[in-house]
């Protein structure tokens, strides 16, 4: 699933169309949501229905993300993200009980419980035999959060669609 952003009235090839899959695309909106609450505002930003902003608009966002790209916004949004995203607690795995070795049915049926680890798993997992195809043998996951990535380049692609879009719908 994924985010189809059309330009309502394109003035370049790059206006006609921006695309982010769903688990960039909320991370995205987020952040403009935080730096244009009143563009955003009554948008409804996070679900494909064919909302978006008009020409003037999909200009002052774009207008605003350049200049939070400039003034190191963006970097600083992103730098607190990925701090916050490596704080959270770690999950369990539920397909192995947090042992890192699978011993359920489909664990055993492919041979997960009695695998050799190869010389890089043994030194990580501390042993030579064993894994989990759900946390790669560790026997936990990082938050779900961290599925949900926040990258400058992103917004940069995005800011330079909007300006050249005339508007947007999210599809
Ligand atoms: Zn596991």
């Amino acid at each position: 699933m994924g985010m189809d952003v059309y330009g309502n009235n394109p003035i370049s090839e790059r206006g006609e169309y921006f695309r982010n899959n769903v688990w960039w695309w909320r991370p995205l909106w987020d952040f403009c949501e935080e730096v244009a609450p009143e563009l955003t505002q009554g948008v409804s930003g996070h679900y494909n229905d064919g909302d978006g902003l008009d020409e003037e608009g999909a200009k002052a966002l774009a207008n605003i993300l350049t200049i939070s790209l400039a003034n190191g916004v963006v970097d600083t949004y992103q730098t607190k993200r990925n701090e916050y995203l490596a704080s959270l607690p770690k999950e369990e795995c539920n397909l192995c009980g947090s042992t890192g070795i699978r011993t359920d049915n489909v664990g055993v049926e492919h041979g997960m419980d009695v695998q050799v680890l190869s010389d890089i798993e043994a030194s990580v997992l501390g042993r030579t035999i064993g894994y989990c195809n759900g946390c790669s043998g560790l026997g936990w996951k990082e938050s779900f959060e961290t599925h949900y990535p926040f990258e400058k380049a992103n917004v940069q692609e995005f800011a330079e669609f909007l300006a050249d879009s005339g508007g947007f719908k999210i599809c």
